[in-house]
């Protein structure tokens, strides 16, 4: 069983990966948390060029192929091994997040950054993605005075970006749970559980 969280900045992606991991442990799984970028030796590196400040301004397309070989690597190396040892995997960010940040928030054609995608994961998609939907303006609140170089993008890429992930729920009602994420975490938690407790091995 293959869990994706995914939203914008400081939507509590990584809190709620941690509680489920908690509980999925005590039902007695086997859970893999892991996140994008950076769950490789070679996405560590990636991660670290697509955060420098100092590349700020890389072209997209760049953008674009650096996060699908992070994913690549992550999919070869960490998801697909944990799968086929029947662990669940909960992925914090996963395809949707580039289809948010590069394809609607730089402007990509999606249909064709899916592609590439779909390509490097050998079309590997989750079972369940849930969405914590925050407006961009609360959830950079929530983060602080971080540093990272998409967090210094415009309110308008953000915005971009929300609309993305809204828009990619929209089209696969069935793979998603959309969740606000101004509710309290354990509201949250409970709602992903209610969600998941169907579709979880025996
Ligand atoms: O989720 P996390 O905060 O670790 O992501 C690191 C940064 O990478 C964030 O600022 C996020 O907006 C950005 N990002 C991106 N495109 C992706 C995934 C993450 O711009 N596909």
């Amino acid at each position: 069983t293959f869990i994706v969280l995914e939203g914008g900045e400081g939507a509590g992606k990584s809190t709620q990966v941690g509680q489920l991991s908690v509980w999925l442990r005590e039902e007695g799984f086997e859970v893999v948390s892991t996140r994008e970028p950076g769950s490789t030796k070679l996405g560590m590196r990636l991660r670290a060029l697509l955060l420098d400040r100092e590349h700020t301004g890389m072209s997209a397309r760049a953008e674009a192929l650096l996060y699908a070989a992070d994913r690549a690597e992550h999919v070869s190396k960490v998801i697909l091994p944990a799968l086929r040892r029947g662990a669940i995997v909960i992925s914090d960010r996963y395809i949707d997040s580039t289809l948010a940040y590069q394809g609607a928030g730089r402007d990509l054609v999606r249909a064709e950054v899916e592609r590439v995608n779909e390509w490097a994961t050998g079309e590997l998609a989750p079972d369940l993605t849930v969405l914590l939907d925050i407006p961009p303006d609360e959830g950079l609140a929530r983060l602080g005075g971080s540093t990272d170089r998409i967090e210094a993008e415009s309110a308008e890429f953000h915005a971009r970006v929300r609309k993305g992930f809204r828009d990619l729920a929209d089209r696969d009602p069935a793979r998603y749970l959309v969740l606000d994420a101004r509710e309290p975490a354990e509201e949250i938690t409970r709602a992903i559980q209610r969600r998941l407790r169907p579709i979880l091995p025996d």
